[in-house]
């Protein structure tokens, strides 16, 4: 088959494909091929956009390297090796900021507790940089952590409140921010990423109550059920049994995960 225009080379290509061996290879090509060649024939990318299109998918790659991923589904700022802490540690680095005491419990969505959860956190300091947007300043890794949860899947912290902030936007994300008239922040939050047998690791944020771009946040992660009150407490005995003398910010977050399929954890 040849001669093809740019209504009968859909067809021509999914039946191309219909011999794909696996499954899930051949939908996703499908899909792909359907939504794809829909958006050409619908935009009309002139020849110019059409090289603008094909430079601005490739300098992404370019952009990344092991400090600065310029996508990922983790945010840019995780860090595979957290340094690992026992519970109540602070994990400030002594970093300048508002003291923040983060308590909280992780059990599977049924109630049971699960012990030994694995939690990493991390999260910006009070100007919105990362400890790796930093390291040159502040020379270790800091506000990012590793915990195991007790044996009633409970863990509790201490670090400096988080701020919000801008995502890199002097690279082509950037660029396509300002073309779309769009802002680059992010609300303040923390990261988790929770991991214990049995449930679905969970990748998440907490957003703090009443910051200026909840409802705009550049990367659309805010829900409802994310956004928790930090409580601003005044000095005295914390919840934990440390004596602070100066004021501090509280929250506690419950995080409940989801059980694995019972077919995926039978294999
Ligand atoms: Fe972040």
């Amino acid at each position: 088959m040849r001669n093809f225009n740019e209504n009968t080379i859909t067809d021509a290509v999914l039946e191309r494909i219909e011999g794909a061996t696996d499954p899930r290879v051949k939908q996703v090509s499908d899909a792909l091929v359907r939504h794809l060649h829909a958006f050409v024939r619908e935009v009309r990318p002139t020849q110019e956009e059409w090289e603008y299109g094909i430079d601005f998918l490739t300098r992404p790659g370019h952009m990344c390297d092991d400090k600065r991923p310029e996508t990922t589904v983790l945010g840019p700022f995780f860090v595979q090796a957290a340094p690992e802490k026992q519970i109540g540690e602070d994990i400030s680095g002594g970093m300048e900021g508002d003291p923040m005491l983060v308590t909280g419990s992780v059990s599977s969505v049924d109630g049971r507790p699960l012990a030994g959860a694995v939690v990493d956190v991390w999260h910006s300091d009070d100007d919105g940089y990362y400890d790796v947007q930093q390291l040159d300043k502040i020379g270790d890794l800091a506000m990012r952590a590793r915990f195991h949860a007790d044996q009633n899947g409970r863990f509790h912290f201490w670090s400096i409140k988080p701020a919000a902030y801008p995502i890199p936007h002097d690279g082509p994300v950037g660029e396509m921010l300002e073309a779309q008239g769009r802002h680059p922040w992010r609300p303040a939050h923390l990261h988790f990423m929770i991991s214990a047998p049995g449930v679905e690791q969970l990748v998440t944020h907490v957003f703090v109550a009443g910051d200026t771009y909840l409802d705009s946040d550049v990367v659309f992660g805010v829900k409802d059920s994310l956004i928790r009150d930090f409580v601003r407490c005044p000095p005295g005995r914390a919840p934990d049994g440390r004596m602070m003398d100066a004021e501090y910010f509280h929250l506690n977050y419950d995080f409940g995960l989801k059980q694995v399929a019972s077919s995926a954890q039978a294999a």
